[in-house]
């Protein structure tokens, strides 16, 4: 079960009456300085949406922007970009919902018309890339009509706000899955326990994969590894990690390593512990510039499959919401953090410390 707070949905009339207070929407003014500043209330142009957020939750991306900037976001910047929350008033021409409806959705969408589109290959379209939808950590959040139209969906009654927010960071893990085919009977060895780390552990778990090791960094994301269900937590710091590892499938190493750590040191780690004819995914973007050193004699002759999913394409969207539906997964274990948007700062001080994992910020 999640720690979630659960919060109705609401009947289908309108929403807390749009007066003062004023609405507040947090902007990230340079790295480390965050501020909440009022803002007037858009009106929905057609086929856009007016959210009322009620669950925003911190992700690995927004840290490490908070800390340093980012070269796909401008400073300043709105903030936030996983979210759910409840329909206050609806554009022209939007059918599919009504004001009072819960709502979770994706912060991106595809055109569905380029060369990638009408490839399946929606996570490289330009719209998907580019066009990312940020502002989460606020009162209320405008839905562009692009979303709408593709990646937004009903939230099922069953689902918290809280589980239904994980529905972007969800449809990530799954398109890595979808392309590395974890089974039962196999091995697997994730790099980094961070939130993407746990959240592949949980993901893995459901598929029945036998037996599942995370090497990470950190007293508590160890223990909350731990907690979470990993057959094995293992401290990458220490020096007979590797050798734990090599003995892993009666000595042969693991079928499956997957790197969420976005550091380079992580992709070799992940690359030096797969065993052979295994299959690597090397889940997190690093930092520009930096390049990956394979030795092509091992690539070869050990038959490596060297995958690296990036983003999600429309069908992992369903494929995550599938999941978070069914509920038996208990992503929610994920937030272990709840905070007020009042208190965004103190988050982002607390996740750069390494006290929480993933928070849910509730306005
Ligand atoms: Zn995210
Ligand atoms: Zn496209």
């Amino acid at each position: 079960m999640s720690g979630a707070h659960v919060i109705e949905n609401g009947a289908a009339h309108s929403r807390r009456p749009i007066q003062e207070p004023a609405p507040r929407q947090a902007i990230l003014q340079a790295p480390g300085r965050l501020e909440l500043r009022s803002f007037t209330l858009p009106v929905p142009g057609p086929g856009e949406i007016l959210l009322e957020v009620r669950c925003a939750l911190s992700c690995g991306t927004d840290l490490k922007t908070w800390r340093r900037g980012h070269p796909m976001f401008s400073l300043p910047t709105p903030f936030g970009h996983e979210f759910s929350g409840v329909v206050a008033a609806l554009g022209e021409g939007v059918e599919r919902f009504r004001v009072g409806d819960g709502v979770m959705a994706a912060p991106t969408a595809p055109c569905g018309r380029c060369f990638f589109c009408l490839r399946e290959q929606e996570n490289l379209c330009a719209d998907a890339v580019g066009r990312m939808l940020m502002g989460a950590y606020a009162d209320f959040i405008l839905l562009p009509a692009h979303i709408v139209a593709r990646n937004t969906f009903r939230k099922p009654s069953m689902l918290s706000f809280e589980e239904a927010a994980l529905l972007e960071p969800m449809a990530c893990v799954v398109h890595a899955h979808e392309m590395a085919k974890p089974h039962r009977g196999e091995s697997a060895l994730i790099v980094g326990a961070g939130p993407f780390g746990l959240l592949h552990l949980l993901v893995l778990r459901a598929a029945g994969v036998r037996e599942i090791v995370i090497a990470g960094h950190g007293e508590r994301r160890l223990r909350w590894a731990g907690e979470l269900g990993a057959d094995r937590v293992l401290d990458a710091a220490r020096s007979d990690a590797a050798a734990e590892i090599a003995r892993l499938n009666g000595g042969f190493g693991p079928d499956l390593v997957i790197e969420a750590t976005g550091k380079l040191d992580g992709w070799h780690d992940a690359l030096a512990r797969v065993r052979r004819g295994g299959r690597v995914i090397f889940f997190g973007g690093c930092p520009a510039n930096t390049a990956l050193n394979v030795d092509t004699r091992r690539m070869h002759y050990d038959n490596l499959t060297l995958l690296a999913p990036f983003h999600y394409r429309t069908r992992d969207v369903r494929r995550a919401l599938d999941l978070l539906s069914e509920r038996r997964l208990g992503v929610g274990r994920i937030v272990n953090g709840h905070r007020r948007l009042s208190e965004l700062s103190e988050v982002f001080a607390m996740l750069d410390r390494g006290e929480m994992l993933k928070c849910a910020v509730i306005p």
